[in-house]
């Protein structure tokens, strides 16, 4: 789209990633051909095709499975502590070291812009690395006991919206507690793991310790169910956690759920105004709005409704969408058909219901799956729009009146992941996040993460915690317990 100001094209150069004309599974330290179909993983900015990956059958899994399960008993599960510790930190380094490579290979691979991939994904990565690394020899620590065990293989499946930082969210902690893993990629986007798989084998990663499976659907409820899994962490939709919890019921695994989200970021007339607009950019079009903690709710208080609707739409009207791998890019692109035609759907239903749609003037580019920031006024509560998810860049716009009002419309809502609220006054900031059902709360700012900090989720967002001593605590037991 055309804004305000004419750059000239400052694109990254796409030359420091090789991409291999095909990809097989990375099971027990090698590359392996897997024994289901191939599938091509495509460019969602051009639609060409990048290359072809292996699907994972169940067998497949089982191979890696049992990788994962002799590692876990002969290497990394006997190693001392510390030394653990010393394969994370190299881990660490070498993500840091081939820090641009990952970045243009998941901006190729996803749609999302280089701006965040390399300075938010990427590096957040690292650092998630850098801190479980520094815990893997502290774990008597982590509040469960002065003995606390790892759990065994744990079998992990994340989304399409943040591949390398949900890998990395999955594989630090795990491996830090001294786990060993089974990682299934999203189907769209498996190529950063691909080259995590590399940097395992670069940094002498015993075999076995983590296993790359990756594949559709399918494959990720063949490492879901796999009786020789002790552990079942899940990143993605609602519906898909909701049938994972049921296989897991009733077995020995234990489970942790990161689902979806529609979060309220809460605006009070005494706020920043120039300062929460560019909160509530940053919490609905980060990521193409592909955020399960996006602010993808705005409750902006009645007297200064107007004023906010009209400064954001200036600020939107500044917004580039296009080539993610130009460094001007503010909004890439949407990262599959199906999920572009899902936020279409959702948004035409928006304006079916009588809410009010916005979207700044300009060209998206031709080929390619784009959407347009939006923003949507005049909605209420019992909306579509403000009620689902749609994961993209679309923005629902809500007035109140009172405090009390803002918190009933936060909470009403089947989620509860996260939020904002953004006003002068800390002591009704604190007030207000105190009545929050959100796992996450932030103040006068917006979609912030650190590997310190626990994340999860109320209600049908999830449950469980990742980052911080708590996310450890997901991949160990304590001494008293079985
Ligand atoms: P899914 O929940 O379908 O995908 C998440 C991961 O689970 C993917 O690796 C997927 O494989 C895998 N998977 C799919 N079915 C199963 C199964 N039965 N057992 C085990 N693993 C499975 O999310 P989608 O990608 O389909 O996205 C749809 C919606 O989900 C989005 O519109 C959004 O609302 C929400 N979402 C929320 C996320 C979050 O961070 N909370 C992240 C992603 C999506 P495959 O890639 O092949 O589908």
């Amino acid at each position: 789209m055309t804004s305000l100001f004419e750059y000239a094209p400052a694109p990254e150069s796409r030359s420091i990633v090789t991409i291999a004309p095909s990809y097989g599974l990375f099971i027990d330290g090698e590359f392996v051909d897997g024994t289901g179909e191939s599938f091509p993983t495509i460019n969602p900015a051009t639609e060409e095709v990048l290359t072809e990956v292996s699907a994972g059958s169940e067998a497949d899994v089982d191979r890696a499975v049992r990788a994962a399960r002799r590692a876990f008993e002969k290497t990394w599960g006997p190693m001392r502590p510390a030394d653990r510790g010393k394969y994370l930190f190299r881990i660490a380094r070498l993500l840091q070291e081939r820090a641009r490579e990952f970045a243009v290979l998941e901006s190729l691979d996803n749609g999302k812009p280089i701006r965040e991939s390399r300075d938010v994904d990427v590096p957040l990565a690292a650092a998630h690395f850098f801190y479980y690394a520094g815990w893997a020899d502290k774990l008597e620590h982590v509040g469960l006991g002065t003995q606390p065990r790892p759990l065994g293989v744990a079998g992990q499946v994340i989304p399409w919206n943040f591949p390398l930082m949900m890998l990395a969210w999955k594989v630090a902690p795990a491996l830090a507690a001294g786990n060993t893993v089974v990682l299934k990629p999203a189907e769209t986007t498996p190529l950063t793991a691909l080259l995590f798989a590399e940097i395992c084998r670069q940094a002498d990663l015993p075999a076995g310790v983590v296993n790359i499976v990756t594949g559709a659907g399918d494959t990720g409820r063949a490492v879901v169910e796999h009786a020789d899994v002790d552990k079942v962490a899940f990143t993605g939709s609602t519906d898909v956690g909701r049938s994972i919890a049921r296989a897991v019921a009733g077995t020995r695994k234990k489970l942790t759920l990161e689902l979806g989200g529609k979060a309220a970021n809460i605006v009070f007339d005494d706020a920043p105004i120039d300062q929460a607009v560019e909160g509530i950019v940053q919490g609905i079009f980060f990521n193409q709005g592909h955020v399960c903690c996006a602010g993808s709710r705005l409750l902006v208080q009645e007297s200064i409704h107007d004023e906010v609707v009209a400064s954001l739409q200036r600020r939107i009207g500044t917004l580039r969408v296009g080539d993610p791998l130009d460094k001007n890019t503010d909004i890439g692109a949407i990262n599959s058909r199906e999920q572009l035609e899902r936020i279409r759907e959702l948004s035409d239903i928006g304006e079916a219901e009588g809410a009010q749609r916005w979207q700044p003037a300009g060209e998206l580019p031709e080929r390619g799956f784009w959407f347009p920031p939006t923003v949507f006024t005049d909605v209420s509560s019992a909306h579509r729009i403000a009620r689902d998810e749609v994961f993209g860049p679309v923005l629902s716009v809500l007035t109140f009146r009172t405090p009390d009002e803002a918190v009933a419309k936060a909470n009403n809502s089947t989620y509860g992941l996260s939020a904002g609220i953004w006003s002068e006054k800390g002591s009704r900031i604190l007030k207000i996040a105190s009545h929050l059902r959100a796992g996450v709360v932030w103040a006068n700012t917006f979609n912030k993460f650190d590997p310190t900090s626990p994340f999860g989720g109320y209600k049908q967002s999830g449950y469980g915690r990742e980052g911080g001593r708590h996310g450890l605590a997901a991949y160990l037991t304590g001494a008293d317990s079985k």
